[in-house]
This record gives C-alpha cells, structure tokens and sequence, in this order.
C-alpha cells in the first residue's frame, strides 16, 4: 500500500545496499539481488453485479526463487502500488532465507477494495487472477498465499480456478486455505508462537528467568493474543496491552499490575482484536492512552499491531529497564529508533525473524498438501520451534561474532544465503 511520501521499494533497495557493502558483495550479484527477476503486471476484467465489465490491475512479482520456489501472499488493497509488491516480495525473500526454508520471495496484490465488492465480484476477481498466472505460479515455481483483505475462501476459489486450468488436484500451489481443505492445523497460532520460541531463547541468552519478567504488547489481534498466550505459559506477566478504538479512532491501552488474563480478554474482545472498553473495565483493568503501551517499567516490549510504532520520538519514552524488544509485526521500528536502541544496548529481535513463524508454518502447509498427508497440532508446532530456535541461535551468534546489531546479523545471513544460492547455481 502506498502511504503519502514514502517508497517501500526505494527502502528495501537502500537496507539491501547497506549490507550489500558489508558483505563485500560484487557488483552482478548486488545487480540481480537489489531488483526482482520477473514481474507480471496484467489487467483482470470482470463482470460487475450490474452487467458492466471493469478492469482491474494485478500483480505478481517473483523477486528470487534461488533457493526454492517464491512464497508470499496476495493483497487487495485500494492504494496496492506495483512498487510495494516489489518491496514486499523483497523481504520475502530475506524472511525465508533468514528462518532458512527452502523457499524464495514473491508478492502478489490486486488494486481493489473489496469492502465495495459482493462476494460473487469478490470470486470472478480471484478467479481473474489466476487466469492471468497460472502458467506461472506453481508449486515448484511460486506459491501464493492470503495477506492484507484476503482469506481462506479467496485461497480457495483461486485453488479451484487452478485446478480447472490444470486439470488436476494441486492443493500444494497455494496456502492459507481451511484446515480440513489442505490447510494446517497451527497456522493461527504459528506467527504468536514464533514470536515466543525466539523471545524464550533470547532470556536465555541474557541470563534471565521468563517467570521474573514482565512485558508491555502493542496491538491484541492474531500475533499478539498468541504471543501473550505462549508467553503467559512460560510464565510471564504481561501488564499492558494496547489495541485500535474504531469509534473514537485512537489507540487504547489496558493495564493490569498482577498481568492481563488471556481468557477474560478474548472473552470480551471483537475479530478485529478491539477490547470492550466498558467491560474491561469492570474485570478491573485500568485504560490508559494506547501510546503509553511504550513506557511501560516492563523488561520486554513486543510490538505487534503495526509498522512505525517505535520511532526517533517514541524511542526516548522507553524505560531503562526494557532489556528485549520482539518485532512482531512488520517494520514497526523506523532506522532512527533503532540506532537509538542501539545505543541503550535494548536486543532487538527484528521483525523478518520473529515474525517468520507464519511463513514457516505456511511452507509446512505445502509440504503437507504435497504429499497429502496432515501432521497434528503437536507436530506442527513443534517443528515449528525447532526451525525458529535454529534461526534466531544462527543470527545471535553472528551478531556476537560481528559485533552488529540482531538485525543487522539477519540481513546478513539472508542476504548471504541467497548469495550463495545464485552463486552455486552459476548464475553469478
Ligand atoms: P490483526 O488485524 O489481527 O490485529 C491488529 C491489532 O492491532 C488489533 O488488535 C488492532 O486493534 C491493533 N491496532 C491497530 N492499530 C493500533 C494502534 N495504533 N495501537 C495499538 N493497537 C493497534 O493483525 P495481525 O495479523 O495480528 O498482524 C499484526 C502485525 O503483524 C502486522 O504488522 C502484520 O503485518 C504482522 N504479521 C502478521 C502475521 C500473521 O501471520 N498474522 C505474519 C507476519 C507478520
């Protein structure tokens, strides 16, 4: 999505040069790596509920498939730029590399508002889309995935529409479906937990017992509750959690010193993830400005609601005693803040790795559709940890061998990996 004056593209291009020149890459390798290797832009007529045909503009974009074939999901937004498509099939590209899947980067998205579209517009769209790639989405080639206003269903009828073309059952070109109809079980919890298993391993690094910390969360939708779930069961205390008011359109903070009790939040809390203020506050949650989800006296703060929430202003409200931030959401930490965090010695989990619990648990969709057998809940999650543990030890070590900041470790493993991939393959 395009938001006034800012060019995600442009960003990605500037982060991936920055370590570029780190890592000493050469010059055909940055060449192929800063841009990405195939973009299919089309048009998608369909045939309104009115009887009139509009036209609408898709994308999908394959960044690198070096390293397997592209992963990243498809977004219906109003205000979808081919230039975010391409930003955002960037970072899928670090993001698999990074938790060391054997995928690649890709993104797709439509220019629509499907608030505006009746469910029957809402299917021919997808369908549309699929006609315009099928040839070149694939489970060996790309494999797309929901993401912003896109759902199971939408994953569905594109399934379906592919099938026809094809002629066969690929339920392993596309995830994100229902359970029951090639999805997994333990992708609802997967990016939350994914956020834990690195939080967990990163208080042990730093010496320090979950059952003595306490955590402030911003944001209280998908990853959050099930970040503050794993977390609670760990033993944390969680004290403070924002969310979005609809009405009065601000964030609202809810606080509890002795720790929020999952079970009576969701109890009282919409699918948008906004908390009923008035009920809230009769469990005896204290509501504070949602802002101050920040200045919490907490050890860890987890920001898990939306990008550019840590920023040069905010970062100075952060308390001395805030020793770990985990990026659950997506680039939630502006690169002014983060040389501040820097500074305060704060480890910052970056978002591309602590985040990569959803992707790895979608590439474990895949693997399952493809050899249609479906593991348990159990399994799931706990292959789940495995790959999340190895990820995080493999940039904490480089960031102590480098001395570099934790994000600064991550890109470089990522970018070094896909690096190595094109190298091997002798395309550089
Ligand atoms: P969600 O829509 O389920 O929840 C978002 C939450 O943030 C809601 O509780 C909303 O009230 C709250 N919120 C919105 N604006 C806020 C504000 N200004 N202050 C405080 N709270 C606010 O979204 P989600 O799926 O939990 O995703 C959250 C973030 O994580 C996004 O950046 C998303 O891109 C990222 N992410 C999600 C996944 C996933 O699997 N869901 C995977 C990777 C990254």
């Amino acid at each position: 999505m395009a938001t006034k004056g800012f060019n995600a593209y442009k960003m990605a291009q500037e982060q991936f040069d920055r370590i570029a020149e780190k890592l000493e890459l050469e010059e055909a390798t940055r060449d192929l790596l800063r841009t990405p290797m195939r973009e299919h832009h089309f048009s998608i007529p369909v045939k309104m509920d009115d009887g009139k045909v509009k036209v609408f503009r898709g994308f999908r974009v394959q960044h690198n498939d070096a390293r397997g074939p592209c992963k990243g999901g498809i977004r219906f937004h109003p205000q979808e730029t081919a230039d975010t498509v391409k930003a955002l099939s960037m970072w899928m590209t670090w993001k698999c590399a990074v938790a060391n899947i054997p995928l690649g980067g890709g993104k797709g998205g439509v220019i629509c508002d499907p608030h505006h579209l009746s469910q029957r517009e809402q299917e021919a769209l997808c369908r549309g889309w699929i006609r315009q790639v099928a040839k070149d989405i694939g489970h060996v080639q790309d494999v797309p995935a929901p993401d912003v206003m896109t759902n199971a269903q939408h994953m569905l009828w594109m399934l379906d529409e592919f099938e026809n073309i094809k002629g066969g059952k690929y339920p392993g070109v596309i995830t994100g479906k229902p359970v029951g109809m090639g999805g997994s079980l333990g992708r609802t919890e997967a990016t939350g937990y994914g956020c834990v298993f690195v939080l967990r391993e990163a208080l042990n690094d730093l010496g320090m017992n979950p059952e003595e910390t306490t955590a402030s969360v911003q944001g209280f939708g998908n990853v959050a509750q099930y970040a503050i779930e794993l977390y609670t069961q760990l033993g944390g205390k969680v004290v403070c959690v924002s969310c979005w008011d609809q009405k009065a359109s601000k964030a609202i903070a809810f606080k509890k010193s002795d720790g929020v009790s999952m079970t009576e939040l969701r109890s009282i809390t919409d699918r948008f993830g906004e908390i009923d203020q008035k009920k809230a506050k009769e469990m005896g949650y204290e509501m504070i400005p949602g802002e101050d989800w920040i200045k919490q006296d907490v050890d860890i703060l987890i920001p898990a609601a939306l990008e550019n929430s840590i920023t040069g202003e905010t970062v100075s409200q952060i308390k001395p005693s805030v020793k770990i931030i985990v990026e659950g959401a997506n680039g939630p930490t502006t690169p002014e803040a983060d040389r501040e965090l820097e500074k305060k010695g704060i480890m910052v989990i970056p978002d591309f790795l602590a985040n990569a619990g959803g992707v790895t648990c979608s590439y474990f969709e895949q693997v399952q559709c493809n050899m249609n057998y479906f593991w348990t809940k159990e399994e799931v999650l706990g292959k789940l940890d495995d790959k999340m543990t190895a990820a995080f030890y493999d940039v904490l070590d480089l960031s102590k061998k480098r001395k570099v900041s934790m994000r600064d470790a991550a890109y470089m493993i990522s970018i070094s990996r896909v690096a190595e991939a094109c190298r091997l393959r002798g395309w550089v």
